[in-house]
């Protein structure tokens, strides 16, 4: 792994509306590797390598990760072009203000993860990389991700979590990845150290698993206490995320996962709300009062197993009208 371009990534400031150093930073780097680029009007960057190399029936991996940060106080860095003060010290990086020398978040979150797709479109001959805006403020890049870049995208890998050994099975209730496509990489992911699978608040594949028809994934890339003045980077764990990128795609392929977002219909019916009901021994509640909770541990349920906002408006619809409280 080439540290020092790791460091130069770090030192890039960049924040949420301010991505400006950065997307120039990627484009600098893609023109001197001649690779393929796009700017969308929301400020996001697509790279295409390889395309030369595809034919019929081949689909792109595609890594992805944000270009800004939470780190607002680095707009005066942004405006003059400056670059952040990293230090190494003990295999661990953390930024510094090169004006008054405070510890300053090093915005690993998600640099670590950009760096981590620069390195990856270096070593793949066929690759796919987009870089969101504005993730930090409720995901409004990717948002607007491109259908036209994705439409030949067989999975999306992003790199957006703390430490090496983190996969986001779960955010804010969309499931990024079905069952089989689980079972197909667990071996892959668990040789590389990643046994850790979670429920997350957002990144930006959650954008894609909704939007698009693929399997996604989200593995940490290094950093900590992302979002404060303390936020620093693993080295070595920087390395591993790499690695574990490599050998991801070097298993997948150039092929599609179809992401099929199973919904289990059959959820509501195999729940006997009113023999659960008797069991708990609440027959005293009132009708309106028990519907009220069967609906919210309806929708919990529901949100828990991934469904969309769509489907869980109908199945409360339903459920509504099953309990024939309208009379
Ligand atoms: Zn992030």
């Amino acid at each position: 792994m080439d540290k020092e371009f790791l460091k130069r990534t770090l030192s890039i400031p960049s924040a949420y509306g301010e991505e400006e150093r950065m997307r120039d930073y990627i484009i600098e780097f893609a023109i001197k590797n001649y690779i393929e680029y796009k700017v969308d009007t929301k400020g996001n960057i697509y790279l295409t390598k390889g395309s030369e190399k595809m034919t019929q029936g081949e689909y792109y991996p595609c890594v992805v990760s944000h270009i800004d940060t939470t780190h607002k106080n680095h707009t005066n860095l942004i405006k003059n072009d400056e670059r952040l003060k990293i230090d190494e010290n003990n295999g661990i990086l953390t930024a510094y203000n090169p004006h008054n020398g405070n510890q300053t978040g090093i915005g690993g979150d998600d640099k670590c993860g950009v760096f981590v797709c620069l390195s990856l479109l270096e070593h793949f001959d066929i690759l796919k990389a987009s870089f969101f805006v504005e993730e930090e403020i409720g995901m409004l890049g990717s948002k607007q991700a491109d259908p036209e870049f994705f439409k030949d995208v067989g999975y999306a890998i992003q790199f957006d979590a703390p430490s090496a050994n983190w996969v986001s099975e779960v955010c804010s209730g969309v499931k990024l990845f079905d069952e089989d496509f689980k079972t197909q990489i667990t071996q892959v992911l668990a040789e590389g150290g990643y046994t850790n699978f979670s429920k997350d608040p957002f990144t930006d594949v959650k954008q894609l698993a909704q939007k698009f028809d693929f399997n996604c994934l989200n593995l940490g890339c290094g950093y900590y206490q992302q979002h404060s003045d303390k936020e620093y980077v693993v080295i070595e764990e920087v390395e591993k995320s790499l690695k574990m990128g490599k050998n991801l795609i070097d298993y997948l392929g150039i092929k599609e996962y179809i992401h099929n977002k199973e919904i289990k219909k059959d959820l509501l019916l195999e729940m006997d709300w009113q023999n659960d009901f008797k069991n708990y021994g609440l027959e005293g509640y009132d009708e309106y009062d028990e519907c009220a909770n069967e609906i919210v541990d309806a929708v919990f349920n529901m949100i828990k197993d991934g469904y969309n906002k769509e489907d869980i408006k109908y199945e409360v619809g339903e459920l509504l009208f099953g309990k024939n409280i309208f009379k």
